[in-house]
């Protein structure tokens, strides 16, 4: 088929985007007769275009935000493949018509679950993961046989760029396409009937997003963000936990959807944590003792907006009567912020209330689990709860007790790597999962058949004209 370049929208023009949606739907309808051989030559391509530009990638991130290569090799390239891989290793497994058994009530009928396309999609992707966040969704929107618009964030202006000319380079627009722009752009997309709309980005503007999907009926899955705890108790082998937090934490200098928000601490061992946290900080982002700001492996926060935000909420919890035990230095010039461990903050401050979303870790202390848990539960359910333990009871008490989109225990992020746990929050974090199946399936209609035997009927007691017996059942 033609290739549609001439379509691909370049202003916030609502006739533009309209006609490119028509070309979308009309291409969509031709997805759907498609085996799963032609969607796995879609997915080579991406995964072959993410290896040949892999330079590339590291250039676009580090100039919207310093991202470390290092980090972006991890988190934007090597997640992508993984991803992309998986999905691939498993596509016509997941294609296939899953049978059901039939029930007594039933017999001689067969049944069974076949996936089709949803039909024209739309991703909207946020700034802290730019490249990783548009991929990993489209990956699983391709797996199941959609055409697609990527909507990335105006935040990362490279990534959204390069993002446009991978589309450009390996895909027909009428089947993928990346439309630029900020939320004016999103507000014309979300007017349209899409068939799923798959939103990464803030609990607020999700549900302006949920409110579009809902005038069309529209399914939606929503990868919103939180504030995720991390629970410490005297069990838990110390050295281990502050280098896995830190990590957590440090990783995108804290502006990661799952990065530990705040840190609940048993009382008996809070010293000695903070201990260790110094001394893996310190190992990790200044072994020479220059200081953070020189250390290659720490990124910087995205922008002037997100910096004075952030340093906003230290001041805040400062004047509130918090105390820093760890870091503390802010850069305007640079929209630099250090590691920063302050302890004190009250439960009603900004710093505990808000996500931090930045390398801000508040440390709350408790005494017993219980105490733990009710500090959790009294906000809005988190993405993700990191529990930090050696007892076996104690993890069975945090894990039934704590509501949460996901969990890691002596862990933190790694159970968003993982292709086959479901990735989502619940509640005020998220709707409906992503990644591995759980992403073809988001992406997909599952639609049931039952198939009769011709010349049999049903329960043939339950015909009309009905009679006493019927009335009986
Ligand atoms: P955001 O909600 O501000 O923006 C996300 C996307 O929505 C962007 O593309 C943006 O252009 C668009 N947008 C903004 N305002 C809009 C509006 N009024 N109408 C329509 N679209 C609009 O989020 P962000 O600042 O880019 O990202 C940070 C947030 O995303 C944090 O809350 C974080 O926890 C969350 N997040 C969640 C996940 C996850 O997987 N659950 C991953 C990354 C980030």
């Amino acid at each position: 088929m033609e290739p549609t370049t001439a379509l691909i929208p370049t202003t916030t023009d609502p006739i533009a985007i309209e006609l490119l949606f028509q070309r979308q739907r009309a291409r969509a309808e031709a997805l759907r007769r498609e085996g799963w051989e032609s969607r796995a030559k879609r997915l080579r391509k991406l995964s072959r275009w993410i290896e040949e530009n892999r330079a590339a990638i590291q250039q676009a991130l580090y100039a919207d935000f310093r991202k470390p290569a290092a980090e972006t090799d991890v988190s934007e390239i090597w997640s992508s493949q993984v991803e992309i891989k998986h999905t691939l290793r498993h596509l016509k497994e997941w294609t296939q018509p899953r049978k059901v058994g039939t029930p007594m009530s039933l017999m001689g009928t067969r049944g069974w679950v076949q996936h089709e396309p949803k039909g024209v999609c739309l991703i909207i992707a946020p700034w802290n993961y730019p490249f990783y966040l548009a991929i990993d969704p489209l990956a699983s929107a391709l797996a199941a046989g959609n055409a697609c618009i990527i909507k990335p964030s105006e935040i990362t202006p490279t990534v959204a760029a390069l993002l446009a000319r991978m589309c450009r380079e390996i895909f027909d627009p009428a089947e993928v396409t990346v439309v630029e722009g900020d939320k004016e752009v999103a507000t014309e997309l979300l007017k349209l009937p899409f068939n799923h709309i798959f939103f990464t980005g803030s609990p607020q503007v999700g549900k302006i997003v949920m409110r579009a999907a809902a005038e069309h009926l529209t399914s939606v899955t929503l990868e919103l963000g939180g504030k995720s705890p991390v629970i410490v108790d005297d069990t838990a082998d110390l050295r281990d936990a502050a280098e896995k937090i830190v990590w957590g934490k440090g990783i995108n200098a804290g502006q990661t959807c799952v990065a530990p928000d705040y840190l609940l601490v048993q009382e008996t061992v809070k010293d000695r944590l903070v201990e260790e946290i110094r001394e893996v900080v310190q190992r990790f982002y200044d072994p020479a003792g220059e200081g953070v700001a020189s250390s290659s492996s720490y990124a910087r926060i995205v922008n002037q907006h997100h910096f004075r935000r952030i340093a906003s909420l230290l001041e805040d919890a400062q004047a509130q009567g918090a105390n820093i035990l760890l870091g503390g230095m802010v850069d305007a010039s640079q929209n630099f912020i250090e590691p920063t461990l302050l302890e004190g903050a009250p439960a009603q401050s900004r710093i505990m209330q808000e996500e931090i979303f930045g390398p801000l870790l508040p440390i709350v202390t408790f005494r017993t689990l219980m105490e733990a848990t009710d500090v959790v539960n009294s906000r809005l359910q988190p993405l993700a709860l990191y529990v930090f333990t050696q007892n076996a009871e104690h993890q069975r008490y945090l894990l039934q007790n704590i509501p949460a989109g996901g969990s890691c225990v002596n862990e933190t992020i790694l159970h968003l790597a993982h292709p086959d746990l479901p990735f989502g929050g619940f509640g005020n974090s998220g709707l409906g999962k992503a990644h591995g199946y759980a992403g073809f399936v988001g992406f997909s209609n599952e639609k049931s058949v039952l198939k009769q035997r011709v010349g049999r009927t049903g329960i043939k007691t339950m015909y009309p004209p009905y009679t006493p017996k019927v009335k009986k059942m």
